[in-house]
């Protein structure tokens, strides 16, 4: 398979090469906004990547996502978008192309974190919301420009489906100074900041009782990249739509 890597010379980039790798796929080139790409492989637009690409894996900056959307629906090739923080818009726009390409779009692509989302989803339908308070702590390292993480925003999304309610209008985030009490159905988000941590999510179900907490530590980003490279070889047999990581891992249909 010829893979081509949008943002090569990222942290994701730069393992996403070593990982196609090693899975025995060729490396065609990359794209790059600042720093250099690696110097044995060829630099050119997303346009041309895609062209010349059986996939395309994409971690670069939300700020791309739209331009990113309509140039790969142009190429009509598959791709694999692991960037976080995209808005409303956006998603719009990676629905859009899902029409016309297959597109793999996961917030976490490690395997653990799907099995994780899959039991979120589990727990919001078996613990009544009016009595279990869902609350999600995550820490990641101090470069992250988005919060809270892409990661804790999709654990929220499965609690909400498994309630059966909105997410938008269950979450709350942010909390300082005088909050009130918690509001009845919330799904709590709190987010740390520091050091080197490359991904730590906790979801915590809290009645007057009891506690339940799923944890999941991320040790080594290069488990995202080894699951995006399996998602791209997965993708290109798919006809268009949107899918996401437990697709790939067949935890949903
Ligand atoms: P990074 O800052 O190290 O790398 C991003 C790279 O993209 C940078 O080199 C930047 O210059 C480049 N870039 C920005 N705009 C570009 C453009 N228009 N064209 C080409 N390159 C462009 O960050 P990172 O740690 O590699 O993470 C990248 C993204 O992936 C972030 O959004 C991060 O949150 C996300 N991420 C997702 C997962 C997942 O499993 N879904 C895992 C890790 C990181």
């Amino acid at each position: 398979m010829r893979v081509g890597i949008a943002g090569i010379a990222g942290r994701m980039g730069r393992l996403l090469v070593e990982e196609s790798r090693a899975a025995g796929h060729e490396v065609i080139g990359g794209t790059v906004n600042r720093s250099p790409g690696p110097p044995d492989l060829p630099i050119m637009t997303l346009a041309e990547l895609a062209d010349a690409a059986d996939v395309v894996i994409d971690f670069t900056h939300a700020g791309t996502a739209l331009s990113h959307a309509a140039a790969m629906a142009e190429a009509r090739k598959p791709w694999v978008l692991g960037t976080s923080g995209l808005t409303a818009t956006d998603e719009a726009a990676v629905d859009v192309a899902a029409t016309r390409i297959p597109i793999v779009y996961a917030a976490n692509f490690g395997p653990g974190i799907n099995i994780l989302l899959a039991l979120a989803r589990q727990l919001g339908a078996s613990l009544p919301a009016e009595q279990y308070d869902a609350e999600i702590l995550e820490m990641h390292h101090r470069q992250k420009v988005d919060a809270p993480s892409g990661t804790a925003i999709a654990l929220g999304r499965a609690v909400a489906e498994g309630r059966g309610v909105s997410f938008e209008q269950s979450m709350e985030s942010g909390r300082h100074g005088h909050t009130g009490a918690r509001k009845p159905g919330a799904i709590g988000f709190a987010a740390l900041r520091g050091g080197q941590v490359v991904g730590e999510h906790t979801l915590l179900f809290a009645s007057a009782s009891e506690h339940i907490s799923l944890s999941h530590r991320a040790l080594d980003r290069r488990v995202f990249a080894t699951g995006a490279v399996r998602a791209a070889a997965w993708v290109r047999s798919q006809p268009p739509g949107r899918y996401t990581m437990t697709h790939v891992l067949g935890l949903s249909s």
